[in-house]
């Protein structure tokens, strides 16, 4: 890095880096060792700033989809949560990358604007959201998407992408492979009575009350995804995983695609556990489950090995 670029760093970020950082209660695993360099902006052009100038660096947002490696990770992260930044423009809202779904689900609900119900339930930031192209409920990100602002890491450019040109489908979208990276998103949502919308909201929390974990107890989230036209969390009942108990993590009893952190667990156990529950669905029913949750950080040889099994 040149004198330039480390002076630019240093007059941007110089109160919000830490450095060895432990990023387990960070995350929603409550799981994750050490992070070299952590990151956290507070305004765009400090995002964009960073971005620019570091070469290296993965962005994270709310961390409910990621398992951390418990080895830590060598590198730089960007974390978003302070990117808070949104506004409501009649039915227009601009979001920046950090903002929580469940906040901005609430906050159109009082404006009056439908489309955002499903994202009371789950802590995601809008990046995240966008990159995991999340949904619950029927509903998902990329429906009322209409434009993207993203910084292009090969070009060092940012540009704008409409919804079209953003590659969506079931958790999926042109953001996954690390290349983009969402700085702000703009949405349109329609007008609807603010008691339908609130109604809608409670029942989709009601709904969740029993069959997923709440953030007490660390999770995140569904583990794999769904294969084509069948249910992860089915096969996985049906395939005896409920059972499945280790020292500090264990499948949740209320719904077979959920792993629960019991306090203290590491990222092998939680590969080692969804390794399990990959081998009961693949020899009952010759069905290859998908991971959802994204693995991050350095991984140890036994976590390549259990990594190479489910991820390749
Ligand atoms: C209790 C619980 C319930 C859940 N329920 C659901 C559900 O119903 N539906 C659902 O879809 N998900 C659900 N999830 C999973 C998770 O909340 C979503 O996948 C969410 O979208 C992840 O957002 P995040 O900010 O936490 O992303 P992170 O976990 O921080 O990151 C996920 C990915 O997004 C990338 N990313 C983050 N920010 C940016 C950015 N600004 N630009 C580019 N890439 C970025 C990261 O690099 C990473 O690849 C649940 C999780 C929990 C803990």
């Amino acid at each position: 890095m040149g004198w330039r670029l480390a002076l630019a760093i240093n007059e941007v970020i110089s109160l919000i880096i830490k450095e060895d950082f432990e990023i387990k209660n960070l995350t929603t695993y409550k799981i994750g060792g050490k992070v070299k360099k952590l990151y956290f902006p507070e305004t765009q052009s400090e995002f964009t700033e960073i971005l620019k100038e570091l070469d290296n660096y993965i962005v994270l947002g709310s961390c409910s989809n990621i398992l951390f490696s418990s080895n830590g990770y060598n590198g730089n992260i960007i974390l978003t949560t302070e990117l808070k930044q949104f506004e409501i423009r009649e039915t227009k809202v601009f979001a920046a990358a950090g903002v929580k779904g469940p906040l901005l689900a609430q906050k159109t609900a009082e404006a009056g604007l439908s489309g955002f119900e499903f994202m009371i339930g789950f802590p995601g930031s809008i990046g995240g959201d966008i990159c995991m192209n999340a949904g619950a409920h029927g509903q998902c990100i990329s429906d009322n998407l209409t434009q993207c602002c993203l910084f292009d890491t090969k070009t060092k450019e940012i540009i704008y992408r409409n919804k079209e040109e953003l590659d969506f489908s079931y958790r999926h979208s042109l953001l996954k492979d690390g290349r983009y990276i969402l700085l702000h998103a703009e949405f349109e949502l329609k007008k609807a009575p603010q008691e339908d919308i609130q109604s809608l909201i409670d029942r989709n929390l009601e709904f969740r009350k029993n069959i997923q974990p709440s953030l007490k107890t660390p999770n995140a989230g569904s583990v794999f995804k769904n294969p084509e036209n069948d249910s992860a969390g089915r096969l996985l009942d049906k395939a005896g995983v409920k059972t499945y108990d280790l020292p500090r993590v264990k499948v949740w009893d209320n719904h077979a695609n959920f792993i629960i952190n019991k306090g203290g667990a590491t990222s092998e156990d939680v590969l080692t556990l969804m390794v399990m529950m990959y081998n009961a669905v693949k020899s009952q029913y010759t069905i290859e489950l998908k991971p959802e949750i994204l693995f991050i950080g350095d991984k140890t040889e036994k976590e390549e090995e259990l990594w190479n099994i489910l991820y390749r």
